[in-house]
C-alpha cells in the first residue's frame, strides 16, 4: 500500500487555498488562475513532471503535467479547477486557510482545492515509491470551470488519456452521472396600443401567462414521471420574466428566461422542440398569439455504466484503502466530466467532502483529503500499470 505524506499534502492544500483564485467571469475584478497555475506548475515540475501550460485567457493557463509512461500501458488524467467562486458573502478572511478540528477552512477549500491537494499528494506518494507507470500520468489543472469551462475544453483538444478522475467533492463517494441544463428564452409578441384601445391593443403579457401555464404542464405531465436512479427527476422552471412599459399602455412584447436541468439522455432539442409545438398549438387556437422560443446556452447530463472499466479500477482501489465498498452517486450540479466524457474520455468523479461549497463558510474534511489521495495512488498504480 502506497503512504500519503501528510504533513505534505496539508502544505499542498493551505498553500493553494492562501492563492486567490476567484473566476474573472464571476466576479469582475476577480483574480483568476495565473498564480495558482504558476504555483501548480512549479511544483509538479519539483515532483519531476513534465509541465507545459496550455493558455485559455490572457493570464490564466491550463496546467497540465506529464509522468511519461514506460510504454504498453493505458494513459490516465487526473484533473479539476483551479479556479474559485467570489467571496462576497463570506466573513473575515476567505483565503487563511486555518484548520480547525480536522477541517480546512477557506474559500476553494472544497470546492475544490481540496481535490486538487489529493492529486498532488498522490503523486507525491507514487514519486517516493518505486512505481514506475508503463501508461503515462496526466494531471489536468484547469481554468473557468465555473463559469464557462474553457479549461476543459481546451484541455481535451490537446489531450487524449484512456480515463480520466475528476477530484470535484462527492465525500468519497463514486460519482457516475450528473443533471445537465438548458437556457432558453420564450418571447411572446403583442401589439402596442393607449390603454383605453382595446380592440387595437393585443397583451404580450397576458399571452405569457399561456406559456407559464405550459410550463407547469410540461413540470406535471412530464418532468414528474420521469426518475433516474442516482438523479431524481428532471425538473424546469421560470427565471427571470420581464414585459410592459406604463400603466396605460398594452404590452407589445414579454420574454421570459426558464431553465431545464435534463437528464442524461435528454437533450436541448427535444425541450426546444416541445416548445415549438406548444407555440404552434397555441397560435392554431388563437390567430392573435404570436411567440418564440430561443435556446441560448446548454450544456448536456453526463453518465457513465457503473461496471465501466475506471470506476471498477476506482472501486478496488477503494476497497483495499477503505475496506468498504464504496457508494455510488450522481449529482444534480453540471460538471467539466460532461466535456471529458463527450470527447471520448470515460470519466468518474471521486473527492474529498466538506461543506459549504459557493457558501460563505467553506471547508474540507482533511482526512478525507489523506484518503482520497491514497485511493487516487493506488487506482493510478493499477491503471496505468506497472511493466512487466
Ligand atoms: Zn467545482
Amino acid at each position: 500500500m502506497i503512504t500519503i505524506d501528510i504533513p505534505l499534502t496539508t502544505a499542498y492544500l493551505k498553500e493553494m487555498v492562501q492563492i486567490n483564485s476567484v473566476n474573472p467571469g464571476l466576479s469582475p475584478g476577480g483574480a483568476g488562475e495565473g498564480e495558482i497555475a504558476g504555483w501548480l506548475a512549479r511544483t509538479c515540475k519539483e515532483l519531476g513532471l513534465d509541465v507545459r501550460l496550455q493558455e485559455t485567457a490572457l493570464g490564466r493557463p491550463n496546467v497540465l503535467a506529464r509522468w511519461p509512461g514506460m510504454g504498453g500501458g493505458k494513459s490516465l488524467l487526473l484533473t479539476g479547477h483551479m479556479d474559485v467562486v467570489g467571496v462576497e458573502n463570506m466573513p473575515g478572511s476567505p483565503f487563511d486557510a486555518r484548520v480547525e478540528d480536522g477541517r480546512l477552512y477557506g474559500r476553494g477549500a472544497l470546492d475544490m482545492k481540496g481535490g486538487l491537494a489529493a492529486i498532488l499528494g498522490a503523486v507525491a506518494a507514487l514519486r517516493s515509491s518505486a512505481f514506475q507507470p508503463a501508461g503515462d500520468l496526466w494531471l489536468g489543472f484547469v481554468t473557468d470551470e465555473e463559469y464557462l469551462s474553457a479549461g476543459t475544453e481546451l484541455l481535451v483538444q490537446e489531450i487524449r488519456p484512456d480515463a480520466a478522475i475528476l477530484t470535484e467533492p462527492t465525500g468519497l463517494d463514486i460519482c457516475i452521472a450528473h443533471k445537465g441544463f438548458a437556457w432558453l428564452t420564450l418571447t411572446t409578441l403583442g401589439r402596442s396600443a393607449h390603454g383605453s384601445l382595446y380592440d387595437e391593443g393585443i397583451d404580450a403579457v397576458v399571452h405569457m401567462g399561456r406559456l407559464l401555464n405550459r410550463l407547469e404542464c410540461l413540470e406535471r405531465d412530464y418532468a414528474m414521471r420521469r426518475e433516474h436512479p442516482l438523479l431524481g427527476r428532471p425538473s424546469v422552471h421560470a427565471s427571470v420574466i420581464s414585459g410592459g412599459v406604463g400603466w396605460s399602455t398594452y404590452p407589445d412584447r414579454c420574454a421570459l428566461r426558464i431553465e431545464h436541468r435534463l437528464l442524461p439522455d435528454e437533450s436541448a432539442e427535444s425541450v426546444l422542440a416541445w416548445w415549438q409545438a406548444a407555440l404552434v398549438e397555441l397560435s392554431a387556437a388563437d390567430p392573435q398569439f404570436q411567440a418564440e422560443v430561443q435556446l441560448d446556452f446548454v450544456r448536456p447530463g453526463y453518465e457513465i455504466a457503473r461496471d465501466a472499466p475506471i470506476a471498477r479500477a476506482l472501486e478496488a482501489a477503494y476497497n483495499r484503502v477503505i475496506g468498504e465498498t464504496p457508494v455510488y452517486t450522481g449529482m444534480f450540479a453540471w460538471l467539466d466530466s460532461a466535456i471529458l466524457g463527450r470527447a471520448g474520455i470515460p470519466t468518474v468523479i471521486f473527492g474529498p467532502g466538506g461543506e459549504g461549497a459557493h457558501a460563505a463558510v467553506e471547508y474540507v474534511n482533511l482526512d478525507e483529503v489523506f484518503r482520497c489521495a491514497a485511493v487516487l495512488a493506488e487506482a493510478a498504480v493499477d491503471w496505468t500499470g506497472a511493466p512487466a
